[in-house]
């Protein structure tokens, strides 16, 4: 058997739905300890289980490599999303059926994190610095997750120099697709309050909806830009319009929607809040913005061409360079050091019978392994 699908498996026997803490942590730490890392895991959260506050358990890993060397990160999260109804075998055992390796984490992302294991074993400990950023705490409201992990890099100093995020990027075949940036994304909620009514008397009433129509009318209209040489048009979707009112005869008193913006890097989660703030307020309204990401973009350079050399040469041909989908942990660590995204084929994630392609996970270790030696070799000063 590979060893990366041995690793894959005694992961994903580990249950782990969102938030993530004690027994996969136990088996990631002692996968690492023989390579030589130094294993450092925390817990944050002190909430209730199911509450936002609920505990996660977060885990950093380093090998040093000789003083003054470059230090390559590799970056994931260990828990998962709920496995869901009607899988063919427990989601939680792994299962081998033909070429594919079932079980919830296969692909997103259980089988990445042990393809930077298996990776790690073919760079010499000579060829620099090397971590492992893993949260529990990716796939939930990620309050206490990567955020936390940075905070006790930097007080440690050991911020990496360039760091490659696992998340399934490849679409129809691996390789065929790796991100250089996501979008950022923000979700308003918007009110409108009135003055309850019969709608025989309406001078006596003041009917929100009209104004929140008005309101989504404007909003929907904008165009918030045609895109750049890197990302696509930035987005306003209408998700929710919620007034609730069961009687015929009445004006409702209050009337609400919820809007979601994902934007490219002309922009920013304030920016936007701002103007729909704006808009709301001129319609009468109120807006609460939340934003739960901003864009990122590592500019095509010497990492992205590395990236992308590691998998032309073990796949035979070149990734796409997207910025397409939904918000990842890159979110966070662009603000410490350039981030590239790269891993399995993501056409099961989040679904029922999540499987992953035995033959891609030997085929990931091998361009994990290529991506580490190359970035620690890579002369960050001009680099990235
Ligand atoms: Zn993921």
């Amino acid at each position: 058997m590979s060893k990366t699908l041995e690793l894959a498996k005694r992961l994903i026997a580990a249950p782990s739905v969102t938030p993530a803490t004690g027994a996969v942590f136990d088996e990631l730490e002692a996968m690492l300890i023989p390579l030589g890392f130094a294993v450092h895991r925390f817990r944050r959260g002190e909430g209730e289980e199911g509450s936002d506050e609920a505990p996660v358990e977060n885990l950093f890993a380093i090998r040093m490599g000789p003083e003054g060397s470059s230090h390559f990160a590799f970056a994931g999260h260990l828990d998962v999303v709920p496995p869901g109804e009607g899988w063919a075998s427990d989601p939680f055992e792994p299962t081998v059926r033909g070429e594919l390796l079932h079980g919830r984490g296969a692909v997103d992302m259980k089988s990445a994190i042990a393809a930077m294991v298996t990776a790690v074993e073919d760079v010499p400990r000579e060829a620099g610095t090397i971590s492992f950023i893993i949260t529990g705490d990716e796939e939930g409201p990620a309050l206490h997750g990567t955020r936390a992990l940075i905070d006790y890099m930097t007080a440690e100093g050991a911020i990496p120099d360039l760091c490659l995020v696992g998340e399934p990027t490849s679409f129809h075949r691996l390789g065929d697709m790796m991100k250089i940036g996501r979008r950022g994304s923000v979700n308003i909620w918007l009110t409108v309050e009135g003055t309850q009514g019969h709608v025989a008397y309406p001078h006596l009433a003041d009917n929100p909806i009209p104004k929140l129509v008005a309101m989504l009318a404007e909003l929907d209209a904008l165009m918030l830009d045609t895109g750049t040489d890197w990302f696509q048009p930035s987005n306003l979707e209408i998700t929710d319009i919620e007034v609730g009112n069961r009687a015929h005869n009445v004006i409702p008193a209050q009337a609400k929607a919820r809007i979601s913006i994902r934007f490219n890097d002309l922009h920013s989660g304030a920016s936007l809040s701002e103007r729909v703030v704006a808009i709301a307020e001129k319609h009468g309204g109120t807006a609460l913005p939340i934003i739960s990401g901003e864009p990122f973009l590592t500019e095509p350079g010497a990492f992205s061409a590395l990236v992308a050399g590691a998998i032309e040469a073990e796949t035979g041909s070149a990734p796409e360079q997207s910025t397409t989908g939904g918000t990842s942990d890159a979110r966070f660590l662009r603000a410490v050091c350039p981030v590239i995204e790269f891993g399995l084929c993501n056409a099961t994630m989040h679904k029922r019978d999540e499987a992953v392609a035995i033959p891609d996970l030997d085929a990931l270790a091998r361009i994990y392994a290529r991506v580490a030696k190359g970035a620690l070799a890579l002369d960050m000063k001009q680099g990235a």
